[in-house]
């Protein structure tokens, strides 16, 4: 294979970009001063990580690829019901309601015919799935794992690894064998559960997400170290590393279906004609022909709400890239304040509880514009070629661009752009 070029991204979730420092994560830090680092990297609204693996395996956004939210509104049998996207079943419900899950092709797709995508990830199963919805490579994840054309991955070959720190570093291992001696593929995806799954349960700047950081650099420099190795041996290899979104601290949280209720809404969300699809820090509304005008008619009064920032409805919600599409006729982002939590990390957000859930105020979460949810890293090692700082904008969607183009493919139907165009 001696020659050929492949290319490999590691996703850090939840890794803030304010968060990759000499003292936090030296081992991010040491590989930025040999890549080139993207000081101007955005999220995708909702700042979730199922709607962020779909954004970074088409290189488009939401309003394209038509996956809406953590959780999301489909019409079914008349009735908008909301459904979790984390679910291993989900794709089973959004055909049933669609017709079919992304509306674009996905990376693994793009290379199947040209050295084949695997993809390793320890977030939610949805999260997962989403990479590669309709199994055009192999997809490994602890709820199951997939060949090309769907077939279950069996036994000592399926993907048995913890949803945590361990389960990561168990994950990094297979892919580092997978891509260096098993499977050698075209495009390979690393998608860590850390520091994200850790800081749902802890504030930022915690012992323990100090730790999680740790962790994932650990992962991070064992990629870089079986890199290093595949250069040595003749190969061209682009290597990417970044995150899907940050974090920011829960201040409070608010049943956003209780205050519609409490507003002459009862109704219309019982009859499935508007309902609520929380994001963490955001929240989707989905109204019928029938519930869109009283629903729209609540929102000026929602905007005076104490948990509600900033309110966009209609053609406005492509200015977050997101569209009105699906039902979808209003986003809201939850109001944030200023003060500092115990370790020092400014802003506190209101978020949108979800029903029967308690709300862990103090740890992190994401899903809405705020200022560092929205602010994941990338940065992209070929070896040397590339250093130094991009300034200009990018976003998690020129990932797939800028792997379609080292690799070859063709550069159309993407939202984001490559970063070395
Ligand atoms: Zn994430």
């Amino acid at each position: 294979m001696a020659g050929s070029r492949r290319a490999v991204f590691v996703c850090c979730d939840g890794l803030g970009r304010n968060w990759v420092r000499p003292d936090t994560t030296p081992v991010l830090d040491d590989l930025r001063q040999r890549s080139l680092w993207c000081d101007a990297h955005s999220a995708v609204f909702p700042s979730v990580t199922r709607v962020s693996a779909a954004s970074v395996a088409t290189g488009c956004l939401p309003a394209r690829h038509g996956l809406h939210g953590n959780r999301m509104g489909l019409i079914e049998d008349g009735k908008i019901v909301v459904r979790d996207v984390g679910n291993p079943d989900f794709r089973t419900h959004m055909r049933r309601a669609t017709g079919g899950t992304l509306l674009v092709p996905s990376l693994a797709e793009r290379v199947a015919k040209a050295g084949g995508f695997i993809g390793f990830s320890n977030v939610s199963p949805g999260a997962a799935y989403f990479l590669d919805p309709e199994h055009f490579g192999h997809i490994y994840h602890r709820a199951g794992s997939y060949a090309p054309g769907g077939a279950r991955i069996e036994g000592t070959q399926a993907l048995e690894v913890s949803h945590d720190a361990a389960g990561d570093w168990a994950m990094t291992e297979r892919f580092c064998r997978e891509v260096r001696e098993d499977r050698r593929p075209a495009a390979a995806f690393l998608w860590l559960a850390d520091p994200d799954h850790t800081l749902h349960g802890v504030p930022l700047g915690s012992p323990a997400h100090h730790d999680a950081l740790a962790a994932a650099g650990r992962c991070v420099s064992e990629v870089f170290r079986t890199v290093g190795r595949l250069r040595e041996e003749g190969e061209e290899i682009l290597l990417l590393v970044g995150s899907d979104h940050g974090q920011e601290t829960i201040g409070a949280g608010i049943a956003i279906e209780d205050w519609l209720a409490a507003r002459g809404l009862a109704g219309l969300l019982e009859a499935g004609d508007v309902a609520v699809a929380g994001q963490g820090t955001a929240a989707l509304f989905y109204a019928t022909d029938r519930g869109r005008a009283p629903l729209l008619g609540i929102l000026d009064e929602m905007s005076r709400a104490e948990w509600a920032g900033e309110i966009l409805a209609g053609e406005r919600l492509g200015e977050q890239g997101f569209a009105a599409l699906g039902g979808v006729v209003a986003a809201v982002d939850m109001a944030r304040q200023g003060e500092a939590n115990p370790y020092g990390v400014a802003g506190r957000r209101w978020v949108a509880a979800e029903q029967g859930k308690p709300v862990p105020i103090g740890s992190g979460q994401h899903g809405g514009w705020g200022p560092d949810e929205t602010r994941p890293f990338l940065m992209m090692n070929d070896g040397g070629r590339s250093s130094g700082t991009l300034q200009r904008p990018t976003c998690i969607t020129d990932i797939a661009p800028t792997i379609a183009r080292f690799l070859g493919l063709p550069g159309e139907g993407f939202d984001g752009k490559c970063l070395t165009s």
